[in-house]
C-alpha cells in the first residue's frame, strides 16, 4: 500500500468523520478533556466556532463539501442486534436504476462539492446484483470518492470480481465480534463464511494488483469488557485498517442492550450532518439524516424534486435554523440524540 494512499485515507477520514467520531467518543471519556469541555470559557469560544461555520455556509451554501448517502436497497440477510431494522415500518426495496442515474445526474448538476457517495442506508448492498454498475456509473459521471459498508456475506465470487473491477474506493466491512459472539451478535450470519470472504478477497486484490478499495473492519462493540486486543490480533495483519467502537443508541430505539454511557452530562450542539450530510432512501426520498431510519421526516423526494431545491430548500434552512437556537427539543428525531454531544468537538 503506498504511503500517500494511505495519508490519503487518513485525511479523508478525518473530513468524513468516521475517524473524528471514533476518536470524539473515546475523547469524551478522558476527564480532564471532559472537564475543559464542561466549563463556561470553551462554551463560549466553540459558539463562535459554530457560528462563523454556519454563517459561511449561508453565505455560500456551495462551499461546504458534501457527504452523500444513497441506500441502494433496505434489504438485509442479517437480523443484528443493535440495529434499528426490526424497528422499521418503510417497504423493503431496490432502487430504480432510472431513478439512481437521475439523482447522480442531479448532483452533477448541483455543483455540490461531494467529498463521498456511500452506497449504504439500512440494507446490505451487496444483496443488490445492480451494485457494481452503480459504482463504475457514479465513478463515470462524478469521479468522487465511492464507499460501502456490508456484513461482506456475499462479498465473494462473481459479484467480488465485479466489486474488485468496478472502481470502488474503500470497503468498510462490518464485524462485530469474533466466532460464536459474532454469530450471537449478527444473527444468521457465519463467522468462518466472512472469515474466509474477506481473506480471498484480500487475496483477489493482491492477484489483481490493485490498490483499491482500501478496506476497512469496522467492529462496534456492545460490552464493556470486549477483548480488543484479541480482535486486532486477529484482523491486524488481513485488512488495511480496523475501527473499534461503542455502539451507539438510536434516538427512538428501546432495548436491553448495556451501552456505554458517557461521565457526564454535556452541553449538546447544533449537528453538523445537518450541513454535511446528505442521506437519500431507495425509493428517493431524502431523510433528514442517517438516524432517520424509517423515513419520519422526509425532506423531499427526489422522483419529483431536484438534490439542490432539496438540500438548500426551507425544510432543511428551518430545521437547521432550529439547531442554531439550540432548540433541538423542537425536533423530535433530534431530541436526545447522542449525536447532539458528539458535536461538542466536532465544529472545530
Ligand atoms: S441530531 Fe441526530 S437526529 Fe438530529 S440531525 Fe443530527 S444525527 Fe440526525
Amino acid at each position: 500500500m503506498r504511503i500517500d494512499y494511505v495519508f490519503k485515507k487518513i485525511r479523508d477520514h478525518i473530513t468524513k468523520g468516521t475517524l473524528v467520531s471514533t476518536l470524539i467518543k473515546r475523547t469524551l471519556r478522558i476527564e480532564p478533556v471532559t472537564k475543559i469541555i464542561n466549563t463556561l470559557p470553551y462554551n463560549s469560544i466553540y459558539r463562535r466556532v459554530v457560528d462563523r461555520e454556519i454563517i459561511k455556509f449561508s453565505r455560500s451554501p456551495l462551499s461546504k463539501s458534501v457527504s452523500i448517502n444513497i441506500e441502494n436497497t433496505n434489504a438485509c440477510n442479517a437480523n443484528c442486534i443493535m440495529c434499528p431494522r426490526e424497528l422499521m415500518t418503510r417497504r423493503i426495496g431496490y432502487m430504480d436504476m432510472e431513478l439512481f442515474k437521475k439523482i447522480i445526474d442531479d448532483i452533477k448538476k448541483s455543483n455540490l462539492s461531494v467529498k463521498n457517495i456511500c452506497l449504504n442506508g439500512f440494507g446490505e448492498p451487496l444483496l443488490d446484483p445492480l451494485l457494481p454498475e452503480r459504482i463504475e456509473y457514479i465513478k463515470r459521471e462524478l469521479g468522487c470518492d465511492v464507499i460501502f459498508f456490508t456484513n461482506g456475506s456475499l462479498l465473494c465470487g462473481e459479484m467480488a470480481v465485479q466489486i474488485l473491477n468496478s472502481g470502488i474506493d474503500e470497503i468498510n466491512i462490518s464485524l462485530n465480534g469474533l466466532g460464536k459472539e459474532y454469530e450471537r451478535i449478527m444473527g444468521g450470519l457465519s463467522y468462518k463464511k466472512i472469515s474466509d470472504n474477506v481473506k480471498n478477497f484480500m487475496k483477489k486484490r493482491g492477484e489483481l494488483g490493485l490498490e483499491r478499495p482500501f478496506v476497512y473492519i469496522s467492529c462496534v462493540y456492545i460490552h464493556k469488557d470486549f477483548n480488543k486486543k484479541q480482535f486486532l490480533d486477529e484482523w491486524k495483519d488481513i485488512v488495511d485498517s480496523i475501527f473499534i467502537t461503542p455502539a451507539e443508541k438510536w434516538s427512538d430505539s428501546e432495548d436491553d442492550i448495556p451501552y456505554e454511557e458517557l461521565p457526564y452530562k454535556f452541553k449538546e450542539w447544533p449537528c453538523k450532518r445537518l450541513w454535511e450530510n446528505i442521506w437519500i432512501a431507495w425509493d428517493g426520498k431524502v431523510h433528514l439524516c442517517c438516524k432517520d431510519y424509517d423515513g419520519k421526516m422526509i425532506m423531499g423526494d427526489l422522483k419529483r424534486e431536484s438534490l439542490s431545491d432539496i438540500w438548500f430548500g426551507n425544510k432543511f434552512q428551518n430545521i437547521r435554523k432550529l439547531h442554531q437556537k439550540n432548540k433541538f427539543e423542537q425536533i423530535p428525531l433530534c431530541k436526545g440524540c447522542g449525536n447532539l454531544v458528539d458535536n461538542s468537538i466536532q465544529w472545530w
